[in-house]
């Protein structure tokens, strides 16, 4: 506990001495961040490999890519993103000028979770060096390669009062939370995202809560059916469904379900092979507790496709469910496996009437055609993002936030959004000195019949 005051205190004294405040300084820190990925590129993939079997390929994709990307748009646009903002003023402030200055918070906590042990720990760190902060990453004990060689990394590259990693369980995370922060970004389950909003309040720390939930994959009897199966496939079983975005289950119209399952089995097929389990980079579960629960969940309704799992090597077969009830196990919570139930809707109206009362999702995607619809899925569903006859694609585009909302999270952060998460806007009138309205003072000749006039 005493070890993680000092860090905190130190980096609040690295912080209030303005070590991170100039421009110069958080791009020089952004380019050091990006060299530092450069240099362990290896030791990356290698430390993937070990926690979750996953293959370079998989590895640049879903983690250095993403990070590569926002790095250099964080370089590219910090300036613009410093600058104060200029804002527009009414009447009454006639003479005035008027902006909005972004401010660094000061010392950061950054928690994440396993399943994109490198994306999601320094992705946020990009907001925070760009924003101007000091940064501690609690990263998850269960990636502990990554966990291991992100300390490794950090420790190479930064100065501890600027950024640290702090390895840990959950107990080395409660003791992190007992300590002030000035922003806590947190992306793990519902379940703890609840606890970490309770700590942060003690301190009135802001929070940005990344959580997951169950995301709908909706395909309407007029959508491209090819691409359809291709895009949900590789959406749910990329990295083994472990994906906090990934289709948790697939609603589909009743006229093409047979189709457009027969395509998922076809596509699984090209993606994985014959035998997925076989295959050198198939993506393996994290650990016991998670393979046993998602094993449990093969018994409910019935296995149209996949369904066998290696359990020594904690791997589950890309698996279609058919047959499960709404009301079943892996129905009330996230399914975060390669596990996907299917049900079946006859006309859209009815599919959004049955998914509005649920938890919002963290993702909604919607396959289909019809201009409307589309509008109408978005109109009327509330979800953190999504793609329409896509999957997982929004995340990726740094133009976009990303977030949840309700039960799927609150904030949300890529490219600009990361700098502004990470900032505080603090708003500023310049007054003029030339002349001095008078209305607004007591006693003054204005009449007033006039302020109400102009304050109407
Ligand atoms: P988790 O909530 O169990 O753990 C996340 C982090 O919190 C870990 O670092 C862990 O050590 C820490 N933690 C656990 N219990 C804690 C406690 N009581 N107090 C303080 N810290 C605690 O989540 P996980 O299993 O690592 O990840 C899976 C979950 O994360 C899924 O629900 C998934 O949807 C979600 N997720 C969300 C996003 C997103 O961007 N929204 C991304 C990835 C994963």
């Amino acid at each position: 506990m005493e070890e993680m005051e000092t860090l905190v205190n130190n980096q609040r004294s690295f912080f209030m001495n303005g070590n991170t405040i100039e421009y110069s300084i958080r791009k020089e820190k952004l380019q050091l961040l990006k060299q530092m990925l450069k240099k362990y590129e290896t030791d990356i993939y290698d430390a993937l490999k070990i926690d979750l079997n996953k293959s370079e390929h998989e590895t640049l994709t879903t983690e250095l890519g993403i990070l590569y990307t926002e790095i250099d748009f964080a370089i590219k646009h910090l300036q613009e993103w410093m600058a104060p903002e200029k804002v527009n003023a009414p009447m009454t402030h006639k003479g005035t000028k008027n902006f909005i200055f972004k401010e660094p918070y000061g010392v950061c906590l950054i928690i994440s979770p396993w399943n994109y042990p490198l994306q999601l720990a320094l992705a946020p760190l990009i907001g925070a060096i760009a924003a101007g902060n000091c940064a501690i990453i609690k990263p998850s004990e269960y990636a502990k390669a990554t966990s291991i060689i992100l300390e490794e990394m950090i420790k190479d590259t930064f100065d501890p009062s600027f950024v640290k990693v702090v390895q840990g369980d959950k107990e080395i995370s409660e003791k992190l939370l007992q300590q002030r922060f000035d922003y806590i970004f947190f992306t793990g389950s519902t379940a703890v995202g609840r606890i970490i909003m309770k700590e942060a309040s003690k301190h009135l720390t802001p929070v940005t809560l990344e959580l997951g939930g169950k995301s709908p994959a909706i395909v309407d009897k007029d959508a491209s059916i090819q691409l359809a199966a291709k895009r949900i496939v590789w959406g749910k079983f990329t990295n083994a469904g472990q994906t906090c975005v990934a289709p948790d289950f697939l609603y589909v119209h009743d006229k093409v379900k047979f189709k457009l399952l027969k395509e998922m089995k076809k596509q699984i097929k090209s993606f994985y092979g014959k035998a997925p389990l076989k295959n050198k980079d198939y993506i393996r579960i994290i650990n016991q507790k998670h393979f046993d629960r998602l094993k449990n969940y093969l018994h409910n309704g019935s296995i149209l496709h996949g369904g066998n799992v290696d359990s020594e090597y904690l791997m589950i077969e890309p698996t279609i469910l058919d047959k499960v009830s709404w009301e079943d196990e892996m129905m009330q919570e996230e399914i975060f496996g390669p596990i996907l139930p299917v049900f079946t809707f006859h006309d859209i109206e009815e599919a959004v009437e049955r998914l509005k009362p649920q938890e919002k999702p963290l993702a909604l995607y919607y396959f289909g055609e019809n201009g409307k619809t589309q509008q109408q899925v978005i109109q009327y569903l509330s979800f953190g993002g999504g793609s329409i006859n896509d999957t997982l694609y929004h995340l990726a585009n740094p133009h976009l936030p990303f977030g949840g909302v309700g039960n799927s999270g609150m904030g949300a952060y890529h490219g600009k959004y990361s700098f502004d998460t990470f900032s505080h806007s603090k708003s500023i009138l310049k007054q003029t000195t030339k002349f001095d309205l008078p209305f607004r003072y007591p006693g003054g000749k204005l009449s007033q019949s006039l302020v109400k006039k102009i304050m109407k």
